[in-house]
């Protein structure tokens, strides 16, 4: 007899990655449209809680409308005399996984930004209440992780409860992201990786030290290690250093073996500290993605949260689809908010020095991280909307970017080729179909690629009266 054999619908790892659209939704809990909603993991003494018990606090799926969004908090508690505080982020990381293997149940990101979809079909089956979720979450988190010794789970669906409890799960998230600031990767003597995205991102490995988190931004180097203690051979495992082989870009040939072995040979090389040459792969699960804006070299970061385009034109969505699916992919970079307090924050870049554009809200979350001198440098939304405005800005500002560019603006971001120039710098490479040429009347011309992404083994760029001697 199957496990989930009293679950009106299939319950299996073959329903990870299955995408609920919104045409399909009977409705859905956090979201883009939900300002309050969280998951949460909590270590209890074996007295505190009862084991397998669900607890649904406010309105049941049988109570909600269809096609609405509503607020929810997951508050997972477990005990047992292995469980120990430090394991918390990683037991909470896999709610994701664990409610994504619910046919019909969609399950996106972590902690405060979580976003949940029940499809139409497996509403209809049956699945009309979270008693269902409950016992799923249970019998996967006892199977999974036999330490486990009492396991209960309360889901909060009253706008009232959440609200209360959402300030105190910040707090959680909060204290959790402190323990790490402060520890430097030379302090450790290995650092540690995550392979549970390669569901969705099959070579996707995360190479967590104690200055870079997660890119999910739910798992420090703390939480991968107690991890990988108590599961060996589960998603979180230890990287070896091996040797220092670049200390500003952070490359370390320890890390470069594990994400070569793990990636089954995609990726060869890991700059943990850059996001260009060979930055860190990107899953989908990022908190925020840092952007390159070529018109003024610098760098951007948009959060999942912010809505309406970016400094780029570009939304959160639109950068999201190429940065994502386990590729390392240059001027792209899927990262953590917590990861801009680092210190080694995209260090080989120049790090904040580069850094130009913020939405509002993310500066204001790390407005103690950016460098007092910065602080009115970098633009928001309320600064600027373009490019254009952009560059203005940082003029008046004199960001330390503005003193790159007569060096770097034009030689780099315009990609100004000359007649006779072969080849182009390694971070401008040019995908167009095979066999389209790409020519410009007149006499010299220039070539100005904005905003794209380009592949090509070889650009050729030649006088037209030298291709007529040939
Ligand atoms: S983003 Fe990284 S650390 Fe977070 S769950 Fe995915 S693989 Fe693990």
């Amino acid at each position: 007899m199957s496990m989930f054999e009293d679950i009106p619908v299939d319950v299996g790892v073959v329903y990870e990655g299955e995408r609920i659209r919104g045409k399909e939704m009977q409705f859905e809990f956090g979201g883009p449209n939900i300002e309050q909603k969280f998951e949460l993991v909590q270590a209890r003494d074996m007295k505190e809680i009862t084991d397998g018990k669900v607890i649904i606090d406010g309105p049941d799926l049988k109570d909600l409308e269809e096609g609405k969004s509503y607020p929810i908090g997951i508050l997972v508690e477990a005990a047992g005399k292995e469980i120990e505080k430090d394991l918390e982020a990683v037991l909470e990381r896999r709610v994701h996984e664990f409610i994504n293997f619910v046919e019909g149940f969609m399950h996106l990101n972590q902690r405060y930004d979580l976003w949940m979809r029940l499809s139409k079909g497996s509403y209809k089956k049956g699945f009309n209440t979270l008693e269902y979720l409950g016992k799923v979450l249970i019998r996967l988190y006892k199977s999974e992780f036999p330490i486990i010794e009492k396991i209960q789970i309360t889901f909060i669906t009253d706008p009232k409860k959440v609200s209360g409890w959402y300030k105190k799960a910040l707090d959680i998230y909060e204290a959790r992201d402190a323990r790490a600031r402060g520890m430097k990767d030379e302090d450790v003597e290995e650092f540690y990786g995550c392979v549970l995205c390669q569901s969705f991102a099959p070579s996707h490995v995360c190479i967590i030290t104690p200055q870079r988190i997660s890119l999910c931004g739910a798992i420090n180097w703390f939480d991968a290690r107690a991890a990988a203690r108590v599961d060996p051979k589960g998603p979180n495992f230890l990287v070896p250093k091996g040797e220092l082989l670049d200390d500003v870009h952070g490359e370390y040939s320890g890390a470069n073996e594990v994400a070569k072995q793990r990636s089954l040979g995609e990726v060869e090389r890991v700059w943990l500290y850059s996001m260009f040459g060979h930055p860190h792969t990107s899953c989908g699960c990022f908190e925020a993605i840092a952007f390159y804006i070529p018109e003024v070299d610098g760098v951007g970061v948009v959060d999942r949260g912010y809505e309406g385009t970016a400094v780029n034109g570009l939304a959160f969505s639109t950068m999201a689809n190429q940065t994502g699916g386990g590729k390392q992919v240059e001027g792209f970079n899927g990262i953590a908010i917590e990861y801009m307090r680092s210190p080694r924050f995209l260090q080989a870049d120049r790090g904040w020095n580069r850094v130009v554009w913020l939405p509002s809200n993310v500066k204001e979350k790390v407005l103690d991280a950016i460098p007092e001198e910065l602080k009115d440098k970098v633009a928001t939304e309320k600064d600027v909307t373009n490019t254009a405005e952009l560059k203005q800005f940082l003029k008046e500002k004199g960001h330390p970017v503005v003193e790159q560019w007569p060096a770097e603006v034009e030689a780099e971001a315009e990609v100004v080729a000359e007649a006779g120039y072969e080849g182009v710098p390694s971070e401008y490479s040019f995908q167009l179909p095979a066999g389209i040429p790409v020519g410009v009347p007149g006499e010299g011309f220039q070539l100005v690629f904005k905003n794209v992404k380009i592949k090509a083994d070889k650009l050729i760029i030649r006088r037209k009266e030298e291709t007529k001697r040939k």
